[in-house]
C-alpha cells in the first residue's frame, strides 16, 4: 500500500487497474453520449452523385456571359429525389433544386435570385459558379474511414454515421458503477430529518457525475457505521458492478469504516492523496473489483471524483483527457482574487472562470469549506495551485474548468 501520494502517482495507479470493456450494438437513436467501439468507414461516397448547392439553373458556363444578360432555353426541372435525368446542349438550361442531379452536359449553377423566365427561356443575370456544385465523394469516399474507435458520439458524429449508412454502431458498454454511501448521520432526503442528521447527497451527485462519464449508476441504500453492514453491501455489489464508490468513512476516525474493513479485508493500493480538499480517498480492490473510498465531505467527493475517477473512466474507454466525456479541462486563468495555497497539497479552491477581452480569468464567491457543496454550484472550476504555492491579483495560474 501506498501513502499519502501525489496526485499524478494516484492516477497512474487507478489507470492500472482500468477496466476491459466489451462491445455492444446501439442504434443511432440511442448512440448520444456512446464512445465508439470500431472505426467506421463510409459505405457510400459523400455527395452520392454530383448534385447542386443552390436552387437555380444548370448551365455550361461558357453559354454565359459575365458582362450581359444570357437568354437560354429551359429544357425542364431537375427535382432532389427525382430519377429523371437530364441533359443540356450549347444555349440550354436545366431548372435545378437544392441536392437534384447535374443535368450531363451542365458545368455551372446560377442562383434562381438572378434568374427571370421569359416564355420559354431563362434570362440569366448572375455569374455561372461551378463552385456550386458538389462533386461526388467529395467530402467521404467510399471505404474511407472517418470515425475513429473512441469517438464520443456527439450530435455532429451521429449524423455523420447515419450519413455514411450506419443504423446501428459496436459502442463499448456502459461501466456499472456501485455507489453505497456511509454514515450514522445520513437519512434520504424528503423522509423525516432528527437534529442530529443530515439528508444524504453524495451518492445522488456522484451518480450524476457517473452518468456524465458514461457509466451507469446504481446506488445501493446507504450503510450505517458498521463493518458487518458494509462488508454486506460490498459482497452484494460486486456481484452487479464492475466499480465501486463508497463515500464516507475513509479518515482516521473511530467510525472510518470503509477504511477500517478494506484494512482487514480488501486490498488497499493506496490511501491519501495530497490535495486539499479530497484528502483521505483510498484506493484498491474489494473481491477483485477496483474501490474507490472517496471522502464523505460533499465538496471532497466531487473533487476526488474529477481529478481521480474521472482519468480511470478515460482509460477504460480509451479515450484521452482532453476527449469527451470528461468533466472539464485544464485552462491558464488570471486570478482577479487572492487565493491561498495548502502546504505540501494541491490546492483545488473553487473559482467562477469567465473570459474577457484578455483571456480567462477568475474570481472566488463563496466560503470554501470541503463541506459547503455550494461552493461547487455557484463557481465552475477549480484552482491547480501546486503544493505550498498561493495566487494573487494578477497571476496566471493553470486551473481545471468544469464543462
Ligand atoms: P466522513 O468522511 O464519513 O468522516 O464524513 C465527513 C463529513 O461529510 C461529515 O460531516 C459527514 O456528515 C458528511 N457526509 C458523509 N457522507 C455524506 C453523504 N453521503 N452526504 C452528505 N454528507 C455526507
Ligand atoms: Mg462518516
Amino acid at each position: 500500500m501506498e501513502r499519502g501520494i501525489s496526485l499524478e502517482r494516484a492516477i497512474t495507479l487507478v489507470k492500472i487497474e482500468k477496466l476491459n470493456l466489451s462491445l455492444e450494438p446501439v442504434n443511432l437513436e440511442n448512440a448520444y453520449g456512446r464512445i465508439l467501439g470500431n472505426g467506421l468507414k463510409s459505405k457510400v461516397d459523400d455527395p452520392r452523385f454530383d448534385n447542386s448547392a443552390m436552387d437555380g439553373w444548370a448551365v455550361r458556363k461558357e453559354d454565359c456571359s459575365p458582362k450581359e444578360n444570357t437568354s437560354l432555353e429551359i429544357v425542364g426541372t431537375s427535382q432532389a429525389g427525382s430519377s429523371k435525368t437530364f441533359t443540356i446542349s450549347s444555349g440550354q438550361a436545366c431548372k435545378i433544386m437544392t441536392g437534384a442531379q447535374i443535368p450531363k452536359g451542365a458545368n455551372a449553377i446560377v442562383m434562381i435570385e438572378e434568374s427571370e423566365i421569359d416564355g420559354d427561356n431563362v434570362i440569366i443575370s448572375g455569374p455561372a459558379r461551378d463552385t456550386y456544385i458538389r462533386h461526388k465523394g467529395e467530402n467521404l469516399l467510399k471505404g474511407k474511414k472517418a470515425l475513429s474507435i473512441g469517438n464520443f458520439m456527439d450530435p455532429a458524429s451521429i449524423s455523420l454515421a447515419a450519413t455514411m449508412g450506419y443504423e446501428s454502431i459496436e459502442v463499448f458498454r456502459k461501466p456499472v458503477i456501485g455507489i453505497i454511501s456511509t454514515g450514522d448521520e445520513l437519512v434520504m432526503p424528503g423522509s423525516k430529518i432528527k437534529d442530529w442528521e443530515i439528508y444524504e447527497s453524495n451518492s445522488f451527485g456522484i451518480a450524476a457525475l457517473v452518468q456524465k462519464m458514461g457509466g451507469e449508476a446504481i446506488r445501493y441504500d446507504v450503510v450505517a457505521d458498521s463493518l458487518d453492514g458494509l462488508r454486506e453491501s460490498l459482497n452484494h455489489a460486486v456481484k452487479n458492478c464492475d466499480a465501486i464508490i463508497t463515500s464516507g468513512g475513509v479518515s482516521m476516525g473511530d467510525w472510518d469504516i470503509v477504511r477500517k474493513l478494506m484494512e482487514l479485508e480488501g486490498e488497499i493500493i493506496f490511501w491519501g492523496v495530497d490535495m486539499r480538499p479530497g484528502g483521505p480517498p483510498i484506493f484498491g480492490k474489494w473481491s477483485g473489483i477496483p474501490i474507490f473510498g472517496l471522502p464523505g465531505n460533499p465538496v471532497s467527493s466531487h473533487v476526488v471524483f474529477s481529478m481521480l475517477i474521472c482519468p480511470w473512466f478515460s482509460a477504460s474507454f480509451g479515450t484521452s483527457k482532453n476527449q469527451s466525456p470528461n468533466l472539464g479541462k485544464q485552462v491558464r486563468v488570471k486570478m482577479l482574487d487572492n487565493v491561498k495555497g495548502a502546504k505540501g497539497k494541491l490546492c483545488l479552491r473553487r473559482i467562477r472562470i469567465t473570459s474577457d477581452l484578455n483571456g480567462l480569468v477568475a474570481t472566488t464567491h463563496t466560503h470554501q469549506g470541503s463541506g459547503n457543496i455550494n461552493s461547487i454550484v455557484v463557481h465552475n472550476g477549480l484552482t491547480l495551485l501546486p503544493p505550498g504555492t498561493d495566487a494573487n491579483v494578477g497571476e496566471i495560474i493553470d486551473a481545471f474548468w468544469f464543462n
